[in-house]
């Protein structure tokens, strides 16, 4: 029978329940469990898609193509599984199985409501998703973390909140227990911290039939032992339900600290996990991996030297546009003995516009490029900022500073060696100007032009090195196989007519897909590192493992790459 832990958020969003979930099944990995994990967004959204990262952060693609949320991300970095497009709920995904099924004519003549028909999908969703392998042994978890998106009460939720509470009982007591996650404000010039917020969390919460077995109370600081009783006492669970889980230098941390504070033990008890029986070989692979995680966590605190990208991208004001990226140069940086230290250059903030307008900026923005030792332009939609972009590929371009460019990212890198080394001045993407006489980047044929969810060229996709590519750095990154697989998220590519122009003048597509029309890879010659891919290499990033075309990037930017290849 599969275990499952709900991880349920109190007082605000954003408070670290994704944190939380991935940090509860690290310490079940440890104990050699199979883990897996959903997150429950209750939006009306298919997918994340369509969404903004400006307003919900990046979107994470899966294996499958999935477009889904960034916690999702997160699992998969944290637990090291793979994880698919049902492991994201939303309201959208469940209303239209529902109504579908209505339309069919499967409930009978039934009127259809919330409950039980929402509530049942619901249940049923997860039940079959919990069973799902999400690793390379092929075998069904053993534990399945659910992370309820939003805050109980909210309007939104309460159709997930109930068939949670419904679920206890169908997967019976022993198999389910619940964290709710609660926020300890600190106020006033002596640090007080209030106890309130959580109490009347926990009040809605019980109110709406569920018991939290573990009370995660985020704060600025430890909480204090007073503060920790008041919470026991108020919302009636024992000490031991507590957990304190204040800021610390890094998310590795969190596992840690709640290992210390004995939630594996309350864990082993409350689901009875002993009986599972985890044959002795799983147990010793998750005492490794518990040891490589502490000793990561170790590390990251003793980085001295840092390593200094500029990120110019067009979503730089919520840094969770690119959280995946982030992580790619955290990992690859540790990987190096280095502290990433990331400079956010909002593109339009590097063009001629902005010396009228904000002249400050501009220069601030320059000096940011100018000064870092390697440069990065990510995924990206749309015409702003891509002169910027332009410009600060130019700049890694002719200064031999490292650039990576990642999908939008690999096309600027095109667009801007078309118009400065190739001489075709007005070359451009067919995305950025529709009319443009020179489009060196063009829409693919076989994308739809009326649908925009979920119809773009998505999930994992092979990319074969070409011929006489033995010498290409990127190949050596990638450990020399003859072709890699990387997850995708494009509608435009570049335009293989002008492909052997590109190549002469020394920037070769050393990569493609496995026709030989789509090019994947461009690598330059006579530069450091000056790479670009169509693919999005930082999905697929892991802190102890991190995405090759980072890794490159980060030795090249401080000096090791010649040396490690
Ligand atoms: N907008 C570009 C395209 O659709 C790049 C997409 C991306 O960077 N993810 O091809």
């Amino acid at each position: 029978m599969t275990k499952y832990i709900v991880v349920s958020g109190g007082v605000i969003s954003g408070i670290g329940k994704g944190v939380i979930a991935s940090s509860t099944g690290t310490l079940l990995k440890s104990l050699g469990l199979r883990v897996t994990a959903i997150k429950i967004d209750p939006y009306l959204n298919i997918d994340a898609g369509l969404m903004s990262p400006l307003d919900h952060g990046e979107v994470f693609v899966l294996n499958d193509g999935g477009e889904v949320d960034l916690d999702l991300g997160n699992y998969e970095r944290f637990l090291d599984v793979q994880l698919s497009r049902i492991n994201n709920i939303t309201t959208g995904k469940i209303y239209s199985e529902v109504i579908e099924k209505e339309r069919r004519g499967d409930y009978l003549g039934k009127t259809v409501q919330v409950v039980p028909h929402i509530t049942d999908a619901i249940q049923n969703w997860v039940e079959r998703v919990a069973a799902m392998p999400v690793d390379e042994s092929g075998e069904a978890p053993d534990v399945c973390i659910i992370e309820l998106g939003g805050t109980v009460g909210d309007i939104e939720s309460a159709p997930f909140v109930e068939a949670m509470r419904q679920f206890q009982f169908r997967v019976g007591h022993e198999n389910f227990c619940l964290i709710h996650v609660s926020l300890v404000p600190v106020v006033g010039s002596v640090g007080e911290q209030k106890t309130k917020p959580t109490q009347m969390s926990v009040r809605d919460l019980r109110g709406a039939g569920l018991t939290p077995d573990l009370i995660a109370c985020r704060s600025s600081k430890p909480l204090d032992d007073s503060v920790a009783s008041k919470i026991s006492m108020f919302c009636h669970v024992g000490p031991e339900q507590v957990l304190a889980v204040q800021d610390v230098s890094s998310v590795y941390h969190v596992p840690i600290l709640m290992r210390q504070h004995g939630v594996i033990d309350f864990f082993r008890r409350r689901l009875g996990l002993d009986a599972l029986n985890i044959p002795e070989e799983r147990r010793s692979a998750g005492e490794a991996l518990w040891n490589r995680w502490t000793s990561l966590a170790g590390s990251y605190e003793h980085l001295r030297e840092t390593v200094t990208i500029a990120l110019v991208g067009k979503y730089t004001n919520l840094h969770d546009s690119y959280i995946s990226v982030y992580k790619s140069l955290e990992h690859a940086s540790l990987a190096c003995g280095r502290k990433s230290e990331i400079k956010w250059i909002e593109a339009t903030d590097l063009e001629q516009e902005a010396l009228k307008t904000d002249p400050i900026k501009f220069h601030e923005s320059w000096q940011s490029l100018c000064s870092a030792d390697g440069v990065l332009v990510p995924g990206g939609f749309g015409a702003r900022g891509i002169e910027g972009m332009v410009m600060a590929a130019k700049w890694a371009r002719e200064n031999k500073v490292p650039y990576l460019g990642i999908c939008l990212g690999m096309q600027i890198a095109v667009i801007e060696f078309a118009r400065n080394v190739c001489g075709m001045t007005d070359a451009h993407s067919a995305e950025m100007e529709p009319e443009t006489k020179t489009p060196v980047v063009v829409y693919m044929p076989e994308i739809s032009k009326t649908h925009l969810g979920g119809t773009m060229r998505l999930g994992l996709r092979a990319t074969v090195f070409q011929d006489n590519t033995e010498n290409s750095r990127v190949r050596k990154l990638y450990g020399g196989a003859p072709s890699v697989d990387e997850r995708h998220r494009h509608r435009y590519e570049v335009n293989p007519e002008h492909v052997s122009k590109f190549e002469e003048k020394g920037l070769r597509f050393v990569g493609k897909d496995e026709t030989g029309q789509r090019m994947e890879i461009v690598e330059m010659e006579n530069h450091p590192y000056f790479v670009g891919c169509q693919y999005h290499p930082e999905y697929l990033t892991r802190p102890l493992k991190p995405a090759p075309l980072f890794h490159g990037l980060i030795l090249a930017a401080t000096g090791q790459l010649e040396s490690t290849l």
